[in-house]
């Protein structure tokens, strides 16, 4: 049975997406079979992984809204072992048009369910809100790992995630828990990026992943290229680092 892990914070631009793709492709890379599910309109995931936007046909909004499989929507990557459930922006759709619908928070879990045995993770990212998508990621995950960009204010909305995360436990999926807590985009020249590492490190304890994702170049260059940063420059400090990660994930069990 594959682990569910949802990549989340209401957040934009903390690197939800960047942890999504480059997690699920050095997980890849060390052996494991995995599925990546984009539930981000804005479809990053999905393109950054080389999936033309253009060429999908259907995409995790069939699945949410139109009870398709998720079988019939898995798409293969360039990656080996890499599986992707793509989003196109016709999922921008989805947050209403599954408000009045039956079960609204577990169509993706139910949806998962089906492919789940197929995979060693599903990674799930998800959109910079806490809207129906995010709850139906949480519903439908073990855990959360939630990324903490290295800047002031970093644990600034960081309450209202958890206290979602509380209510998912209590009405949704009482067996979520916190997978860690990753700091990305380190700036390693300044002060501010370790006193923020010390702020996290005593709110989440020993929640904080030991990997650090520092700034680099390389990681913001890869998505344009429809890369993970694995295949895209396996020598750089960014794919030492989400290599690092992989194994973190892995030996946490
Ligand atoms: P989110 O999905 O949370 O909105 P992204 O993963 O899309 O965040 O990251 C936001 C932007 O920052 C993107 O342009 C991405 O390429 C860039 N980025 C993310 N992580 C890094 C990093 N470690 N170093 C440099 N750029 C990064
Ligand atoms: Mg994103």
């Amino acid at each position: 049975m594959g682990k569910i892990l949802a990549i989340a914070n209401q957040k934009g631009g903390v690197g939800k997406t960047t942890t999504s793709v480059n997690l699920g492709a050095c997980l890849a890379y060390i052996g494991k079979r995995v599925l990546l599910v984009d539930t981000d309109p804005q479809g990053n995931a999905t393109s950054g992984i080389g999936i033309e936007k253009a060429e999908v046909d259907q995409c995790i909004y069939d699945v949410l809204v139109d009870d398709v499989e998720a079988k019939d929507v898995i798409k293969q990557t360039s990656v080996e072992n890499l599986y992707v459930i793509p989003a196109t922006i016709q999922l921008a759709g989805a947050e209403i048009e599954l408000v009045p619908t039956i079960s609204r928070e577990v169509r993706l879990k139910r949806a998962l369910e089906e492919v789940r045995d197929q995979f060693d993770y599903i990674i799930i990212d998800c959109p910079p809100s806490l809207g129906l998508l995010t709850l139906n990621a949480l519903t439908a995950s073990d855990s959360v790992l939630i990324p903490v960009q290295c800047e002031y204010y970093a644990l600034e909305g960081l309450s209202q995630l958890l206290s979602t995360v509380r209510l998912v436990q209590k009405h949704l999926n009482q067996d979520l828990k916190i997978e860690g807590v990753l700091l990305t985009m380190l700036d390693a020249r300044t002060n501010l990026g370790i006193q923020v590492i010390e702020e996290v490190k005593k709110y989440f304890q020993d929640k904080v992943y030991k990997t650090i994702i520092p700034r680099n170049v390389r990681l913001s260059e890869a998505p344009s290229h429809g890369e993970p940063i694995i295949t895209y420059d396996s020598k750089s400090r960014g794919a030492e680092v989400y290599l690092d990660l992989a194994k973190e994930v892995v030996s946490n069990g």
